[in-house]
């Protein structure tokens, strides 16, 4: 139990899946919360703030507003109400911006037909006539012309793959389910992949239109990976879709966009320009071609851009339907052309003032280790002393198992694991052997692979020792406990407590020369070791607190006099004994 409630802030007005995420519960528990309190209320609905903190002190917590919040800080402005704490944007002239979306999903499930869709009937034809698309992101215009930003990065190991570099762009993940197959492995990976990323996610129940087609079924299956939908009184958002005949993928996108208002989506078209790398290559004719996603500022015709090592004049720029276009601005995906050299997907991209710094910081980048790339992985040697320099709160572990029956109570007894300081997240758990995909899952957390009795691919091994992942292979429950539980011990910093070895009582002061008093001392209890740590105690107070220097018995030193008998002993920085002083000598032992 801690000493104070835990203090948190609540908006004026609140939406209960926000609330739910602040109060770290789920949103099912908070409508629960509400309906014992006489308040009917969906997981979207908005509360006002007297709703929102009595159930707040339900679950423990001590409430304040906002605007509490702010008025104790003396020269605040006031500032927009947020319906969502996710994102905090502080840039007052940030302006709403498209969400930017990632297709997700099983082989086969409709994936590209879903795109192919809402490509064909959303996005504006160009003037070319063409809706082909040229790179591997476009944007659609959704009713009363708002806009959406679609990734075509199809399968997860893309996705992660992004994230390994830090890239985490998308704004919402959609998994696509058919409706007449169900969670097929990748789906459940898709998932857990989206759920690592910590992005919103949306679950459309692809293929309606097919006799054999049973959304239910999908729905049941849902709650198995701790999705529950909203009709079945959870918050998992799920859309009925048939991607081939067009039904649904209007309320697919109204949600994305609903998403998108929850999220208060912002960036400021004014700033320098920033983004990540999509993609790139070098074409014979072109020279290096790169996509890239805007993320705030707008990116234009001539800017110096540098990504990593490379770096370049923007000498023409490219919308996604092939158009040359001269400015971009935030969540738009463009493709360039004039960089020196062909940089990695998923790197950052800025804008330089000029050439020569670009170059020289390009040049820097190229000689240090400062090239940006995948971030250095954790592994429960080193848990501890990342979570230390703050870089590791949650220690995320990807489980796979060798049957079903392990997963569950492998998952209980290592997510039981955490504690105030770090939190023990099973980020994908299934069965079958470790696969590439489990790695880039692995490398985007900085995770553990935990493998109960299945083995590595070849390939998936080859990929742990590039990114140094470590996979820990098992055949034994408890031997996993036991290493979790060690790392995680191995995080907290060490507590240690004295424990008294011995009381010698002074009985006489010895002195040779002006400044060194030897203490003619008696055991009373324990033993004294020479050079255990000791204090002196005079009168019920500690004098002084240091180690035993010399300890003599008659003129032989001792290592160790045990009670009962006599000795000499000098304390080191300690002159002034007298007649009746104890020095109690102690060792420090670590209790966690
Ligand atoms: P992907 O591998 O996930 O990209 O899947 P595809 O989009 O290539 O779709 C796989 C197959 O399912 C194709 O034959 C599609 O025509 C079919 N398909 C996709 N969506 C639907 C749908 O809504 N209804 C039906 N009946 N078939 C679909």
């Amino acid at each position: 139990m801690t000493l104070d409630q835990q203090k948190i802030i609540i908006p004026s007005a609140i939406v209960v899946r926000d609330l739910a995420e602040i109060l770290d519960t789920s949103a099912v528990e908070v409508v629960k919360a509400l309906m014992q309190n006489g308040v009917m209320a969906t997981v979207v609905q908005v509360i006002d703030f007297e709703t929102a903190a009595i159930i707040a002190e339900d679950f423990g917590f001590s409430v304040d507003t906002e605007a509490e919040e702010e008025a104790s800080d003396a020269d605040s402005e006031s500032r927009p109400e947020s319906t969502s704490l996710r994102l905090v944007e502080n840039d007052p002239d940030a302006v709403p911006r498209p969400p930017i979306v990632t297709v997700l999903g099983h082989v086969d499930h409709g994936k590209t037909t879903l795109l192919d869709h809402i490509r064909s009937t959303n996005v504006q034809q160009s003037e070319a006539g063409g809706i082909t698309q040229h790179i591997g992101a476009y944007q659609v215009e959704v009713n009363d012309g708002r806009v959406i930003t679609f990734l075509d990065t199809p399968g997860h190991e893309a996705f992660t793959q992004m994230r390994a570099r830090g890239a985490n762009v998308t704004d919402v993940g959609i998994v696509v389910v058919a409706a007449d197959d169900g969670l097929m492995q990748q789906t459940r990976e898709a998932i857990a992949h989206v759920k690592a990323a910590q992005v919103p996610l949306v679950i459309a129940i692809n293929k309606v239109d097919l006799p054999n087609s049973d959304p239910a079924k999908i729905k049941g299956q849902l709650t198995e990976v701790d999705l529950l939908p909203e009709d079945l009184g959870g918050d998992q958002i799920v859309v009925e879709i048939s991607a081939l005949e067009g039904l649904g993928i209007e309320d697919l996108l109204e949600n994305v966009l609903l998403i998108a208002d929850l999220e208060e989506l912002k960036a400021n078209p004014d700033n320098e320009s920033k983004g990540i790398i999509l993609e790139a290559k070098n074409d014979r004719q072109r020279g290096v071609t790169a996509t890239l996603l805007v993320q705030t500022g707008t990116l234009r015709l001539g800017d110096i851009v540098l990504a990593g090592t490379a770096f370049g004049r923007i000498k023409a720029m490219f919308g996604s339907d092939g158009d040359k276009i001269e400015s971009a601005g935030p969540s738009t995906p463009v493709e360039i052309l004039g960089l020196s050299a062909v940089p990695q997907a998923g790197e950052v991209f800025e804008v330089r003032a000029d050439s020569r710094s670009a170059r020289l910081e390009a040049d820097s980048r190229l000689r240090g280790a400062d090239a940006g790339g995948v971030k250095q992985a954790v592994t429960l040697d080193t848990l501890f002393g990342e979570i230390h320099r703050g870089n590791v709160k949650d220690f995320n572990l990807v489980v796979k198992a060798d049957v079903q029956g392990s997963i569950e109570p492998l998952v209980h007894v290592l997510e039981s694991q955490s504690h105030e300081e770090v939190n023990v997240r099973v980020i994908h758990a299934a069965v079958g052997s470790v696969v590439e995909s489990d790695i880039q899952l692995a490398t985007a957390s900085q995770g553990v692979v935990i493998a109960f009795n299945v083995i590595s691919e070849p390939g998936a091994r080859k990929l742990a020792s590039e990114d140094h992942i470590e996979v820990r292979e098992y055949s034994v429950i408890y031997d996993i406990v036991g290493d979790i539980e060690k790392a995680v011990q191995g995080l907290l910093d060490p507590i240690f407590e004295d424990r008294q070895d011995g009381v010698a009582e002074v009985r006489a002061v010895f002195r040779k020369g002006r400044r060194n008093a030897i203490a003619g001392c008696y055991i009373r209890e324990g033993s004294v070791l020479r050079g255990s740590l000791c204090r002196v105690i005079r009168d019920g107070s500690v004098l002084h607190e240091s180690n035993l220097d010399t300890l003599k018995r008659e003129s032989d030193d001792a290592r160790e006099v045990v009670t009962g008998l006599e000795c000499g002993i000098t304390v080191s920085g300690y002159e002034s004994f007298e007649e009746g002083d104890e020095v109690v000598t102690y060792h420090k032992e670590q209790i966690r």
